[in-house]
């Protein structure tokens, strides 16, 4: 079949504009329908990507115009009067989206995601492309992972081309080799603080650390991280590459270094678990509309836990910080620790409203669309998916003696589901009952769809685990309201409220702008300071202004929560715990090479 051939220029970069020139062959017709993505999968949201298109124009090879309809929101009919060998569409592209999942492009770097960028012809997914890059003369380089030379690569249908996004500029390449295959660390962007040979060593070690639990061979025969040094965060993943945003302070502090290490740990499980073994509804994508499944909280949830466990095997963590022990009891967790995402569970109301399976399904409307009231009505299955995870792992190796766990699960789902079959959440499920050798069936169930609370006794036991005490006893407690302020123009403004939670049962809203208490002005400077005197119980008149009408709440304030979510190893463990712990956070990788001969 012949190739669709695309060029894509930048003439005004720094105007934010990418554009395009594609030649359709059209064996004879006179008719072609062509269309824009309005998604990218691994990212559930609808994003409208045609929005971005100016100036669609149609002509022959001969320079003659051709009519081009829109025939939907991202779509377009181009008609001749007479049948034609060839097709050229121009079009030009406005990028100016900073993300992991849209197209950005300004003097000094492109990011050009697929789905976003190139237009396709409508039910046909097989055709080859070539896509023909003309940089600006002072940039140097482009890349993705598509096969190619210079500024040209190939693609052998679209599903391909969409999961390649190409990155063009000047970017900083890293190169190391794991079992016989290239892996590339690009960065583009200021790496002034980014100590590469160490960042690549590191970098190299998680890759090897997951290669030891799939033991599949690396599925790839090259792999690009696409580091993106311009503020922002996130990661989304492809087949053999990710893209990933990151600040260039990040190297800086610990805690924010080991953010990047725990985002590229998640991003690397994925080259298994969902590009390879995915829920049966993603793959092959309808790319026009939203696509359903319940099974998120398998396919980010467990990649979570396995990212935060991963970058601990691999030593580039400690105990501690992986748990998230290294806070002082009674202080915020560190986010990327098995603490952070207990504690942000157990903070969020809405895990009591939202079953997981259900949080993913409804991915489209709510985890991607977050509002002021999410916290009460959802939770994120980034946060419950790992601790679920977790509480998986400790059972199967309980009921096992140690001799299985959800690794042994993720190897045998693998073997059975990876590649165009997919998995249903009963056939991952069964899988874990095959491995465990023991019927949880009915737990499994409300892990899933329930919204009990979770119960981590067994868990904390097998690991020899414990909740940091929170506060030693008679120590103070501080009076509470429940609400989350911020300041806005001068004004202190309320912005979330959640469920059962004193101002939740006074009434507070969102929006409310706090004037005064017990009849005197409270300025946003002086809100905590007043909060700090009063006590727990004590009942206060709050003046607000609520779209303008002003309001006396009386709330009662109560006891500020305590935080009692700090993991650490139980002084009192046993020997038998000890190993348990050991041989969950142990290294499976064997003996590292070292960082020089990795490079
Ligand atoms: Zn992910």
């Amino acid at each position: 079949m012949p190739p669709i051939h695309y060029t894509v220029r930048f003439p005004f970069p720094h105007l934010h504009y990418a554009e395009l020139e594609a030649r359709f062959p059209v064996e004879g017709k006179k008719e072609l329908e062509l269309f824009l993505a309005v998604w990218t999968p691994g990212s559930y949201l609808i994003r409208e990507y045609a929005r971005h298109v100016e100036c669609l124009a149609a002509r022959t090879d001969r320079g003659e115009q051709l009519s081009a309809i829109k025939t939907r929101k991202n779509r377009w009919r181009i008609s001749s009067p007479q049948a034609l060998d060839e097709i050229i569409i121009s079009y030009r592209l406005y990028c100016k989206e900073l993300s992991v999942r849209t197209n950005f492009v300004d003097e000094s770097f492109a990011l050009l995601v697929g789905a976003a960028t190139f237009l396709n012809i409508v039910n046909d997914f097989s055709r080859p492309f070539i896509v023909t890059l003309e940089l600006p003369s002072h940039w140097s380089a482009s890349c993705s992972g598509l096969p190619g030379t210079g500024n040209v690569f190939s693609a052998p249908n679209y599903d391909t081309l969409i999961d390649c996004p190409i990155l063009a500029g000047n970017p900083v390449t890293q190169s190391f080799t794991v079992e016989q295959k290239e892996h590339l660390l690009v960065n583009v962007g200021d790496t002034a603080l980014w100590d590469l040979p160490q960042v690549v060593g590191d970098v190299a070690r998680i890759v090897r650390e997951h290669a030891a639990l799939w033991q599949t061979g690396l599925p790839y025969d090259r792999y690009l991280f696409l580091n993106l040094l311009t503020g922002g965060g996130g990661g989304l993943e492809h087949m053999n590459s990710v893209v990933m945003m990151t600040d260039r302070l990040a190297p800086r502090t610990r805690d924010s270094y080991i953010g990047w290490l725990d985002l590229v740990s998640h991003e690397f499980f994925h080259v298994w678990n969902v590009k390879r073994l995915r829920p049966a509804e993603l793959g092959p994508f309808d790319y026009e509309n939203e696509v359903y499944t319940s099974n998120l909280w398998i396919a980010e949830g467990f990649t979570e836990y396995y990212g935060l466990l991963a970058v601990r095997r691999s030593g580039l963590t400690t105990d501690e910080e992986f748990l998230g022990s290294n806070r002082p009891a009674g202080k915020e967790t560190a986010t990327g620790s098995l603490s952070g995402l207990i504690e942000r569970l157990q903070t969020t109301p809405g895990r009591l409203q939202q079953p997981l399976a259900l949080a993913s399904f409804d991915a489209w409307i709510k985890l991607y669309r977050p509002d002021e009231n999410s916290i009460n009505s959802s939770i994120s299955y980034y946060v419950k998916g790992p601790v679920i995870a977790w509480l998986l792992d400790a059972r199967i190796r309980s009921a096992t003696a140690g001799a299985r766990s959800l690794d042994d699960v993720m190897r045998a789902a693998y073997a059975r589901f990876s590649g165009p079959i997919g998995f249903a959440e009963g056939d991952f499920l069964a899988i874990i009952q095959e491995v465990s050798a023991t019927d949880m069936k009915d737990w499994l169930q409300s892990l899933a769809h329930g919204t009990d609370e979770l119960d981590y006794g067994d868990a904390l036991n097998w690991f020899g685990l414990r909740f940091k005490p929170s506060a030693p006893p008679g120590t103070p407690t501080k009076a509470w309201t429940g609400f989350a302020t911020k300041t806005e123009a001068g004004r202190l403004m309320v912005t979330q409220v959640p469920r059962n939670t004193p101002a939740w049962d006074a009434g507070v809203s969102v929006d409310d702008e706090i004037l005064g208490i017990d009849g005197y002005r409270v300025r946003p400077d002086q809100w905590e300071q007043r909060m700090e005197q009063y006590r727990p119980l004590e009942e206060i008149s709050i003046l607000v202004s609520r779209r303008e009408r002003l309001l006396d709440v009386t709330l009662r304030l109560a006891a500020e929560p305590l935080r009692a979510w700090l993991l650490e190893l139980d002084p009192g463990a046993s020997e038998v715990q000890r190993q348990h712990f050991s041989s969950w956070v142990g290294a499976l990788a064997s003996t590292l090479a070292s960082v020089g001969e990795l490079i």
